[in-house]
């Protein structure tokens, strides 16, 4: 098991789409995405919307319901669940600070209650509001059903926040007599829920020693993991390499950049968890630059490319989530638009300065868009370090979908130390046309030989994202990239051929909601590709029995990890909203599923509705 302990909380700046500062860009999975928001002062008063549900039918109706198989849980569900994108969004704006849920352990939600804490009067009064709605529906189903709100003091609240802590920390009944337990819990420090800093306008450095950011240096010195760190938590759990672990072999051998492990970060930390921001530079940037791009893959949405906007408005409306906020989509010339452009926050943004200055400490620059490639203020600063003399110690890394690599990139990636390119293609010919359109793989086909062969240093990966769409495909994929002997692409000794990544959002592309038949049948794909992949290893001339061996176990523990985790749990429940969405971006874009991969829609379409 590999030790709970990463280097980027202290070393690394990383930016959403949007410019909002986060704790790393694997910080994506969880309620508030790893954003590092500022501190405000506490308020006088806190308030408080109480809900208590609890199913007490006739026995008469109870067994009328039984008979008919109705699902009584199910009903409260949907109407628990109708509030849901107020609440979203008074989450986003932190006016929501504070939910748990006790339930009864036998039969959730049958008995349950549910606290809610707002900031702000109007939003609790119109969560309030929203649950009295319910009460009808309720009754109706003989529930029986109580909303109220309170008001308390800051320190009243302060003093119930920590009770429920302690209490959730150690599993206790919180309602004893009544088996009640708490179940559903999310939280924030009460002083970390200001707005978000925005690479636009932040101080870089003041943003570093946000209560957020500290508590995750404090946990990760304890072994800990933190609340932002959800997504390496759960790739580690299924022995997926996650970025944690990565990072930690980057930053440990001093060969291509200084060192940096737990004994430094012992060193350097306050015990509050804040470090000197002048002493310890930032070295590794990682920036999205809005979210430009020329593709709109199928697991994609607007937040990351432009290019999805038409999409997103004729499959759920024209607003939609976004961590500033809900975004409007409006016509502009006949083509979708954000009103408030939140994403060209990087065309006129104190971060060029910022980076300029830090220029001479500057190991490693991510970029990632959209489609980095197409933003044109990267380049003009890759110039300044070039022009400057800092270029020779630093590495750029770009995550590309590769369709359209500019001169001037070629040009200016010569003088780096080093350029990494993480390929975003998720398997070969109609596959990743299908997954990420309007590509096209003769297209891809040339770059890939382009790149393997270009003037400069290049360490060069395939990326996939492996997902419901390219599990089936996975190793036809290894298979590919094995045979195609590349120079460049995966060739470290250690990397199987391909480094793909699971695909978390959205959940209803996840491999995870296969159907368990499909799961076995791809689980036994896997297997019996594993004889025609030691056949191509082992003719390999470029290494020699040691390094073969190693590459055939690495390779064959990929496929492993993958299988493990598609049948670590069963979320097929999910298949009629993937049958419904993916259905109709096949209208939307003119393609079928049945066309383009045929071997996954045989082996799903028994559970496509009627
Ligand atoms: S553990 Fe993972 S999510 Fe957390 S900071 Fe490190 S790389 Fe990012
Ligand atoms: S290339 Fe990247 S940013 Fe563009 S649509 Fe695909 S996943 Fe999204």
């Amino acid at each position: 098991m590999t030790e709970t302990f990463c280097p980027m909380p202290w070393i690394t700046q990383s930016t959403r789409n949007n410019g909002d500062l986060r704790i790393c860009c694997q910080a994506n999975v969880g309620e508030d995405q790893g954003l590092i928001r500022k501190t405000v002062p506490g308020k006088p008063f806190y308030y408080f919307v109480r809900t208590l549900v609890k199913y007490n039918p006739s026995p008469w109706l109870y067994i009328h319901n039984r008979l008919k198989g109705k699902q009584t849980t199910e009903m409260a569900n949907d109407a628990f669940h109708s509030g849901r994108e107020m609440i979203k969004n008074a989450w986003v704006s932190k006016t929501a600070l504070f939910r748990c849920t006790y339930h009864d352990e036998v039969s959730w939600p049958e008995h349950m209650i549910s606290e809610m804490l707002f900031t702000a009067l109007e939003h609790a009064e119109a969560y309030y509001k929203k649950t009295k709605e319910q009460q009808k529906v309720f009754k109706e189903h003989d529930y029986e059903f109580e909303t109220e709100i309170t008001m308390k003091t800051f320190a009243d609240t302060e003093e119930w926040v920590s009770k429920i802590r302690e209490k959730y920390k150690a599993k206790e009944r919180i309602i004893g007599e009544s088996r009640l337990t708490l179940t559903y819990f999310d939280q924030w420090d009460f002083h970390s829920v200001g707005d978000v800093y925005n690479a636009q306008d932040a101080n870089l450095n003041e943003a570093r020693n946000n209560p957020m950011m500290k508590q995750a240096r404090l946990d990760m010195l304890e072994g800990k993991w933190p609340e932002a760190c959800t997504r390496c938590k759960n790739e580690e759990a299924a022995d997926i390499r996650s970025r944690m672990r990565y990072e930690n072999e980057r930053w440990s051998t001093g060969k291509n950049y200084s060192v940096f492990n737990k004994e430094i970060a012992k060193e350097i930390t306050a015990s509050d968890g804040s470090i000197d921001t002048t002493a310890i530079p930032t070295r590794l940037y990682d920036l999205r630059f809005g979210n430009l791009c020329n593709l709109k893959c199928r697991m994609c949405g607007p937040t990351d490319s432009s290019m999805w906007y038409e999409d997103q408005v004729k499959m759920f409306g024209e607003t939609y989530q976004d961590t500033r906020g809900i975004v409007k989509l409006t016509k502009v010339k006949g083509k979708y638009k954000p009103v408030d452009d939140i994403y060209g926050w990087y065309e006129k943004s104190s971060i060029w300065g910022q980076l300029e200055d830090n220029m001479p400490n500057i190991e490693h620059l991510h970029m990632v868009g959209g489609e980095p490639l197409m933003i044109n203020q990267q380049y003009e600063l890759l110039q300044k370090c070039i022009d400057s003399g800092e270029a020779h110690h630093i590495i750029i890394e770009h995550n590309s979908n590769i369709t359209n690599i500019p001169d001037r990139a070629w040009n200016i990636w010569k003088h780096f130390k080093e350029i990494q390119i993480g390929a975003s293609i998720d398997g070969v010919e109609s596959v990743v046309e299908y997954i990420r359109h309007p590509i096209k793989w003769s297209m891809i086909e040339r770059n890939i030989q382009a790149l393997d062969t270009a003037e400069g240093n290049y360490k060069l990966w395939f990326a996939p994202t492996i997902g419901i769409l390219n599990a089936r495909h996975f190793p036809d994929m290894i298979i590919w990239a094995l045979e195609q002997n590349f120079n460049r692409f995966n060739v470290e000794t250690w990397k199987p051929p391909v480094t793909a990544h699971p695909l978390h959002h959205p959940k209803w592309l996840n491999m995870k909601i296969l159907p368990l038949e499909a799961k076995k049948e791809i689980t036994e794909h896997y297997e019996s590709c594993k004889p025609r992949i030691r056949n191509l290893i082992n003719r390999k001339t470029d290494r020699g029995p040691g390094q073969k061996q190693k590459l055939y176990h690495t390779t064959i523990a990929l496929l492993d990890q993958y299988s493990t985790l598609m049948n670590q749990e069963d979320w097929s429940d999910l298949m009629p909203k993937f049958w419904e969405l993916n259905s109709k971006l096949d209208d939307i874009r003119d393609e079928k599923l049945q066309d383009a991969i045929p071997e996954l829609y045989e082996l799903i379409k028994h559970t496509r509705p009627s």
